[in-house]
């Protein structure tokens, strides 16, 4: 099975608490210490998940909120494309499971399951 292609992530690590930040801004949001850019994959694995059924204002539910370890650079919360009011397949979302970046959204980073088919959602 041929892999798609994944985007370069534009990361940064915290060079105090070593929090992962998709911006760089100069100084991490948490601590104040320096932030150092990273080269990563943008593979990574789901830490954890979870549907959000009642969503803030601005987004429609639900969608799907995961934790993922990023190869190479650490943990992130981001969103899961195609998990959400759209697409109810939750069939092979597992924890584990591989992801890969899809793209900064203007609601934050957004990751994709790397083997969901082009018509799961239709
Ligand atoms: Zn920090």
């Amino acid at each position: 099975m041929m892999k798609r292609a994944v985007a370069a992530v534009p990361v940064f690590s915290c060079t105090g608490c070593g929090r992962v930040h998709f911006g760089g801004g100069g100084s991490c949001g948490h601590c104040g210490a320096p932030l150092e850019e990273k080269k990563v994959s943008g593979r990574g694995n789901i830490y954890a998940f979870s549907v959000v059924h009642v969503a803030p204002e601005e987004m429609d539910a639900p969608y799907t909120l995961a934790l993922v370890d990023l190869e190479g650079a650490g943990r992130v919360l981001c969103r899961l494309d195609g998990f959400g009011a759209d697409c109810s397949e939750m069939g092979h979302l597992t924890v584990g499971g591989p992801v890969v970046f899809e793209r900064i959204s203007p609601r934050g980073p957004l990751f994709r399951t790397e083997d969901i088919s082009e018509n799961a959602c239709g």
